[in-house]
């Protein structure tokens, strides 16, 4: 028997054959993979994990693809980053930058969703692939692609950042830029997918995409040296990572691989775009569509599929949400840049500016072990920080010169 047992419809619990859908034609509630945990609880164990590949596919046991033949097989197992400095400044005795800015191949956590998706897009017998992105996505799924020659169409929203556009073209993959935001662009894929017989990595194959999002979990845990935290902060866009970080940890306590998760679950948003953190602290377990306007552009998504998950996954952990506004996610940059030598992207500044926050309010405490989920490259969006970092000195080539600008005599000033 096969370790993937069907795809499940997460409401009504109807069961499918792992092809590509991914609602169900009951009640419209989507779906997910089902394992047969029985059979991985027999092969499994941390051995044999620390054993494997030095990428995420060291947990391939827990990963919907039948095939070795991996699309992708450098994605993951990134740095767990100790980090002393932000700690002591934020008063945390113990927590860990999980550093998916230096993922392989583009830079973002979304190269470990794209390499399951694409894995299983061409064990299903795809071609084509495609995606609705908010950038991250569409940048992974292009260079994916490309190395796996196959087919590509990446649809973005008309107002990304610089490198996040080239960061497709480069690859030469069809990139349509939609005049919308990014619901738009969602909405557009999905009449598309149901013309077109192509691999919608987010749409028709979204139940095996989400579970590469279970690796940041798993990682996580083997770098601790099989520990659980006491605390993990995450950002959100659709909702999905969250969950699966969620799953993923409970998967692991069900394999008897850690003796409990003692995870507090908590989600990060930026004020521009919050519909998960608001509903979260009006105490709502639904959550009301908005129209984004923020700086986040990778976690700009105003009607988020998974976000009533989400809110379940944070109030079962008996976590917490917050968003933090604009000028708070560039604080956020350049606190952590500056403390730890990693520059993020946007939605790092979200997930720091959070913790901050969470700090601040007494629901992250000093001697919790947190894990904050810094997932994108800040290289990739500069515009966010360009006004905000000063200027380099500009001098003439001269030891004078140099010195005056540093008003500093000859012989002073110096280290030694
Ligand atoms: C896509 C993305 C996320 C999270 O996305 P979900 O839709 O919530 O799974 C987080 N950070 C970055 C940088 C992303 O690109």
């Amino acid at each position: 028997m096969s370790k993937m047992k069907a795809l499940v419809c997460r409401e009504c619990g109807k069961e499918y054959p792992p092809k590509a859908i991914h609602v169900c034609e009951m009640c419209f509630g989507p779906l997910e993979v089902k394992y047969n945990y029985e059979e991985i609880k027999g092969t499994i164990s941390r051995k044999k994990i620390e054993q494997g590949p030095n990428s995420m596919w060291r947990y391939i046991d827990l990963l919907p693809v039948e095939s070795t033949a991996i699309i992708g097989p450098h994605a993951g197992l990134t740095p767990l980053v100790r980090a002393k400095n932000l700690g002591a400044f934020l008063g945390i005795d113990e927590l860990y930058i999980k550093n998916d800015t230096v993922n392989h191949p583009t830079l973002s956590f979304k190269d470990r969703v794209v390499s399951v998706a694409l894995t299983r897009a061409r064990e299903l017998g795809f071609e084509t692939v495609a995606c609705a992105s908010t950038g991250n996505l569409a940048n992974s799924v292009a260079a994916h692609a490309a190395a796996a020659g196959m087919k590509c169409y990446v649809f973005i929203p008309a107002d990304l950042e610089a490198a996040k556009v080239l960061g497709n073209l480069i690859y030469k993959p069809n990139v349509v830029e939609v005049e919308g935001n990014y619901d738009d662009v969602n909405r557009l894929c999905s009449e598309i997918a149901g013309e077109h017989g192509w691999a919608f990595v987010n749409i028709n194959i979204r139940p095996y995409y989400a579970e590469g999002s279970k690796t940041l979990a798993f990682e996580t845990v083997e770098q601790l040296g099989w520990r659980t935290p006491d605390q993990a902060v995450i950002p959100m866009a659709s909702g999905s990572l969250l969950t699966k970080i969620w799953k993923g940890l409970h998967e692991m306590h069900a394999l008897g691989l850690v003796d409990s998760v003692r995870t507090k679950i908590n989600g990060a948003q930026a004020e521009g775009c919050s519909p998960i953190a608001t509903a979260f602290k009006a105490g709502r377990d639904f959550f009301k569509p908005v129209k984004p306007k923020t700086i986040a552009k990778s976690l700009a998504i105003g009607n988020p599929a998974d976000g009533y998950y989400a809110l379940k996954a944070t109030a079962e952990s008996k976590g917490a949400m917050d968003a933090v506004t604009d000028e708070e996610v560039v604080e956020g940059i350049k606190l952590l840049a500056q403390t730890e030598g990693i520059f993020a992207e946007t939605a790092g500044g979200v997930t720091i500016g959070v913790l901050r926050k969470l700090v601040k309010q007494g629901l992250i405490k000093k001697s919790d072990l947190t894990v904050a989920y810094i997932t994108g490259n800040g290289l990739k969006t500069q515009e966010a920080v360009v006004d905000a970092v000063g200027r380099p000195f500009r001098i003439q080539p001269s030891l004078v010169n140099f010195q005056k600008t540093f008003k500093m005599g000859k012989n002073s000033g110096g280290d030694s």
